[in-house]
């Protein structure tokens, strides 16, 4: 056991301070890592809140993580000592339910076990996150990461952009489709980003005329401010798919008139409930309404490989590890440009 400083929760409504727990020394087939940088997710200061119940104390957030192996076990064969890796939402999964062998751990039958928030499969110890200096990781939940990024950009790539990544895969987005990508914060950009390079035609579509002009910045080819009831009645009818990220439970049916026939909105954001849904706004249509959580692990280095390829980083600002709490008051007035990454350098110092 070695161990590490951190920033923790004790409870629901006390903010994060420092704090120092061990880790695991490697086992055969982990992979130890020296955190450089951690993304700030919105999904970070819900479970921290304890805003879906049942968290567990004290919890160390973070899992958009980007570092630099320092060890492997003997049976470790994706990674040596110094090479680049990355860790998401996902630390294990029991790998044989059927989604586990399709690759789609996400889904296990089982539950996977989360990054932090969580107990590992074995001995029930609670699992802590990237807000700490290393972690300790089993080799097939850990990904590389394309040497040709701005690493610290790179960090929020392992959720919010996996999270978006996956369903815009999964329901085919691309060449000839209009999309609209509903939240302007974490999510949201790298979903604009991600959708413009598959080849769609993007509707950057917020509540903020102001962070809308923004937008176009990232990419986006067209911005529809939510609030604006004469914009809202002119895109009737217009998209294809709706990444929805609104972060809590909301009234959707005005999202649903801005589909087309056949088309698709899926949900990422809201786990809460959902105002009732209008029978009427789906039949007359044939529209779906879907939900998509992160992505398999295979899927998370495809991801990676496509954000090398193309040049595709996060919009973010950096933070000190002492000014999370500021950090999480300013994401609930949705006021992040685009995600928060805290430099780990402020932790070791
Ligand atoms: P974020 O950075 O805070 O962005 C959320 C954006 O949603 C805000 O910037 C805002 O955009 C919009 N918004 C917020 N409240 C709203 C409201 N009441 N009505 C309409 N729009 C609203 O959050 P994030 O990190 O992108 O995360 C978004 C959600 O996804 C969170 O709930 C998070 O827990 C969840 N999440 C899910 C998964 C998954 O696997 N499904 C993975 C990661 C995160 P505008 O200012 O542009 O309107
Ligand atoms: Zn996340
Ligand atoms: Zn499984």
């Amino acid at each position: 056991m070695f161990k590490v400083k951190a920033y923790a929760t004790p409870a629901p409504d006390a903010p994060l301070a420092p704090f120092s727990f061990e880790r695991r020394d490697p086992g055969p087939h982990d992979v130890r890592i020296d955190i450089l940088y951690c993304g700030v997710c919105h999904s970070d200061l819900h479970q921290a809140r304890d805003d879906w119940g049942g968290s567990l104390y004290p919890m160390v957030p973070g899992h958009e993580i980007v570092g630099r192996v320092v060890a492997v076990g003997e049976h470790v064969t994706k990674f040596k000592a110094g090479d680049l890796a990355g860790i998401g939402c996902m630390v294990d999964s029991c790998r044989r339910c059927e989604p586990c062998e399709a690759g789609e751990e996400q889904y296990c039958c089982e539950g996977f076990t989360g990054t932090y928030n969580s107990r590992e499969r074995e001995t029930k110890n609670l699992t802590f996150g990237g807000y700490s200096e290393q972690i300790v990781v089993e080799q097939r939940f850990v990904v590389k990461v394309p040497e040709n990024l701005d690493l610290k950009a790179v960090a929020p790539l392992l959720c919010a952009g996996i999270t978006t990544y996956s369903p815009l895969r999964h329901w085919k987005v691309g060449k000839g489709q209009n999309v609209g990508i509903v939240g302007l914060g974490g999510l949201g950009h790298m979903g604009v980003k991600l959708a413009k390079a598959m080849g769609a035609r993007v509707t950057m579509i917020t509540t903020s005329p102001e962070k809308g002009k923004d937008a176009l910045r990232l990419g986006a080819d067209e911005v529809l401010v939510s609030r604006d009831d004469e914009a809202m009645k002119k895109a009737r009818g217009k998209f294809d798919f709706l990444l929805n990220t609104i972060p809590v439970g909301h009234d959707i049916n005005p999202y649903l008139a801005l589909l087309k026939l056949d088309g698709a909105m899926v949900l990422v954001g809201a786990l809460t409930a959902l105002d009732p849904v209008q029978g009427v706004n789906l039949i007359f249509g044939r529209k779906t309404v879907a939900g998509s959580l992160i992505g398999g692990m295979a899927e998370t280095q495809e991801m990676l490989d496509f954000c090398g390829e193309h040049n595709i980083v996060s919009d973010i600002e950096m933070i000190r590890i002492d000014e999370i709490n500021a950090a999480y008051e300013r994401m609930l007035k949705n006021d992040v440009r685009y995600r928060f990454v805290i430099d780990i350098a402020s932790l070791k110092a």
